[in-house]
């Protein structure tokens, strides 16, 4: 160790001891409340025990948990007797959801060097589970079509719409093909959706070792990468469109609620998709001819990539399914508050696996019952928290969030009454806290972890978050919105919260219902990419790879525990809409929105300059030569003036409130406060808009959504950004003007709320 280091540890060490005399202080709160809230904390820390940890996950993680599993209901059935145990009332609640199981899957290459695919996981020496075949799911993907088709093979490299444009200049049409992509960039279910929008018949997608396997570090089981049999599972209903059973869309998927015909399910792919191994997908890529795939297609496999299309492979793909249904169990637990039992602070972790599921769900799955236990135990202590908390096990996930879809469609009244907050965690590593959610929440959790230790550093969670947002906007790579975080950062600003896309169970109580929404987790260091929705999600992986001390998992509790517990005391809602309205959030986002409508539209314009001049044949490579591009459409000049004058009204209002608060909040009277805290827990609701966003009703929030053609990544103001991403003008307009009225409502909730803080 240098001097220097030790110089800033002992810096370090001074600034921590500084916070600890003056802590940062917490949103809705007076100083002695504050206080009284960290030692019930302090308290709740005590309650964590490493062992339960360890013990559940293994007990959980030993049979496979897919939906309908026998291992999976045994689980929910633990989790509700453990719970009710803790002193909450507990309940299974089910329904009934459209169900493929896989029935037949078969892939060959034809012609003279035929192959045909093996399409299992073998057992691996050290992975204890591996040896089970009995009731563990097939590699496969859900909600994919059936059929038998023999085609030739198509090279699509991630298959996203970018990769089409590339296509189209190569020459190479995927019409009548059966296309393979490899996992990656896009989410898994856009793909094959590309792929049959673009006229091919069947879809392949498999694991490139350059993306997470031994291009990236040592396959399993001598180190965490990928191995060569392993295979992704996945779901590939477009939930971009709505999540849920794809029957029921919009109303809980009850034994007699209305169902649509498997024809109608527009979540529901039409080409047979397969997900195979990289093992698998060797021999097949090998034998393409046709063009050298662009250089930023190749992967790490020791061939030449080659685009196909024309002859070289073909292939026989038979998939199908036996289109039933199955039984979602989620468990359910309530701790009824002490003051106001009918605001409700949610918190909901997935249950189901694709095999064992160790990392993904479970190891959040057990960091949810370990905080049940410590609130349990603080409730018996008298120490009962005084809104009513709701923990949630999910069933169903993985096939397209159905367990809290369904949940929060069939209760959907009740929860815009009563809900204050949904909190949400997934599988979960070690590394950094990665937070996303409802932007007015930003200084909760930047508080909540300020007080929390990180066990790799030392440091706190917020602390080594803010030195990695700032050491990485160094890179010379680094993004100018990266820049803009760390020059904040640098002044004492607060680290941003993620917006929310998709891809875990927040997204139809944030997007479908507008209730306020987090979504936090730890990760970053390694992990379990490489096993993840393999047979290899194991405990043996886990206890090896992902968290081998089994520390972040107490972290996790820790961090939920407190993010829970301090809304679920709070005097008044600890929003601080700034937060919300500025440039991390909703300003932002406009701003970025309109330099991208101005780069677009100078990018039009220079492509047709181009275009007209012969520019593109003038630089084709004879021997690698290029189609010109198809001209893009013009873009016109667009009035945001609505969205931007909204945005400034917003803003001005967020700041009066947010001092207001600062000034008044602890001097308010019962009465006041109760009038505060019923707006405050509504006022999310104000950003949606009942007829949802264009072609897809189920999402109704104007501030955050999936993108359509993206999947997992968020779109903000989606309404207004995918309209102008689309080149559709009139839905751009219409947007504006939608997006900006939501906005004022929102704006007129805060000031009705400043008018009860101000003093008369
Ligand atoms: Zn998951």
């Amino acid at each position: 160790m240098n001097f220097p280091q030790h110089t800033w540890l002992l810096a370090l060490l001074l600034a921590t001891q500084t916070a600890a005399a003056q802590p940062v202080s917490l949103p809705g709160y007076d100083p002695a409340a504050a206080e009284a809230q960290r030692a019930l904390e302090a308290r709740f820390d005590t309650a964590l025990k490493e062992a339960d940890y360890r013990g559940w996950l293994k007990q959980w993680s030993s049979g496979p948990n897919h939906v309908g599993s026998p291992h999976n209901l045994a689980n929910a059935r633990d989790l509700e007797a453990r719970l009710r145990s803790f002193g909450w009332e507990t309940r299974i609640e089910q329904f009934e959801v459209l169900w493929p199981s896989p029935k037949t899957s078969r892939l060959e290459l034809l012609g003279a060097k035929p192959y045909l695919a093996r399409l299992k996981e073998p057992p691996l020496p050290g992975d204890s589970t591996s040896s089970q075949t009995e009731g563990v799911l097939p590699p496969y993907v859900i909600y994919g079509g059936d059929g038998d088709v023999t085609a030739d093979l198509v090279y699509v490299n991630y298959g996203i719409a970018e990769d089409y444009e590339a296509l189209a200049r190569n020459g190479v049409d995927v019409r009548g093909k059966i296309v393979i992509a490899r996992y990656g960039k896009g989410w898994r279910g856009l793909k094959p959706r590309l792929a049959q929008e673009h006229g091919a018949i069947g879809a392949i997608i498999y694991s490139d070792p350059r993306d997470d396997g031994y291009f990236q570090d040592l396959p399993y089981p001598d180190g965490p990468a990928r191995n060569q049999w392993s295979v992704q599972r996945g779901s590939v209903a477009n939930f971009a469109l709505y999540p849920g059973d794809p029957l029921t869309p919009g109303v809980g998927a009850t034994a007699g609620a209305k169902r649509l015909k498997l024809e109608q399910a527009g979540s529901v792919l039409k080409i047979p998709t397969l997900p195979i191994s990289w093992g698998d997908a060797q021999p097949l890529l090998a034998a393409l001819r046709g063009p050298v795939a662009p250089e930023d297609w190749r992967g790490a496999l020791p061939i030449t990539y080659r685009i196909g299309g024309d002859g070289s492979a073909r292939v026989h793909l038979k998939v199908e399914a036996d289109w039933g249904s199955q039984t979602l169990y989620n468990v359910i637990a309530t701790l009824r508050g002490s003051d106001y039992p009918e605001q409700w602070v949610i918190r909901g972790n997935h249950r189901d696996g694709w095999v064992f599921g160790a990392a993904d769900p479970l190891s959040g799955t057990t960091a949810l019952l370990a905080e049940a236990k410590a609130i349990g135990e603080l409730a018996r202590q008298g120490q009962r928290p005084r809104r009513t908390l709701v923990y949630a096990s999910w069933d169903g996930e993985e096939a397209g969030l159905l367990g809290s879809t369904e949940w929060a469609e069939q209760h959907a009244d009740e929860l815009r009454r009563k809900a204050v907050l949904y909190v949400n965690t997934d599988g979960n590593g070690r590394g950094f806290l990665n937070a996303g959610g409802s932007h007015a929440l930003q200084r909760l959790i930047n508080g909540v972890a300020a007080d929390l230790r990180d066990p790799d550093s030392g440091v706190s969670v917020l602390e080594r978050q803010r030195a990695r947002a700032r050491i990485d906007a160094l890179a010379p790579a680094a993004k100018p919105a990266q820049k803009d975080v760390a020059k904040k950062l640098a002044a004492g600003g607060d680290v941003p919260l993620k917006a929310l896309g998709s891809g875990s169970d927040y997204s139809p109580f944030l997007q479908h219902l507008g209730l306020a929404t987090l979504d936090l987790g730890y990760g970053g260091q390694g992990g379990s990419s490489g096993v993840y929705h393999s047979l290899y999600d194991s405990y043996d992986y886990f206890a090896r790879f992902v968290d081998p001390d089994f520390s972040y998992l107490p972290l996790l509790s820790q961090t939920v525990g407190r993010t829970v517990l301090r809304v679920a005391n709070a005097p008044v809602l600890p929003q601080r809409f700034g937060d919300f309205a500025d440039a991390d959030a909703v300003a932002g986002y406009a701003q970025e929105i309109k330099q991208q409508a101005d780069a677009d539209r100078e990018s039009a314009r220079n492509q047709d300059e181009l275009l007209a001049a012969g520019a593109y044949p003038a630089v084709s490579n004879p021997n690698r030569p290029l189609l010109a591009p198809v001209a893009k459409p013009a873009v016109p000049v667009i009035d945001f003036a609505p969205l931007d004058q909204a945005i400034a009204r917003l803003q001005a209002s967020a700041k009066r409130y947010d001092e207001a608060l600062v000034a008044h909040g602890a001097g308010l009277s019962g009465d006041v406060r109760d009038k505060l805290n019923t707006s405050l827990q509504r006022i999310d609701q104000t950003l949606l808009v009942q007829t949802g966003l264009p072609g897809r009703p189920w999402y109704r929030n104007l501030i955050y959504a999936p993108g359509l053609a993206t999947g997992y990544e968020v779109k903000t103001l989606p309404g207004i950004r995918e309209a102008l991403e689309d080149r559709r003008w009139d839905d751009l307009r219409r947007y504006i003007g939608q997006t900006a009225t939501v906005l004022d409502a929102y704006r007129e909730a805060i000031d009705r709320n400043t008018t009860l803080i101000e003093p008369g």
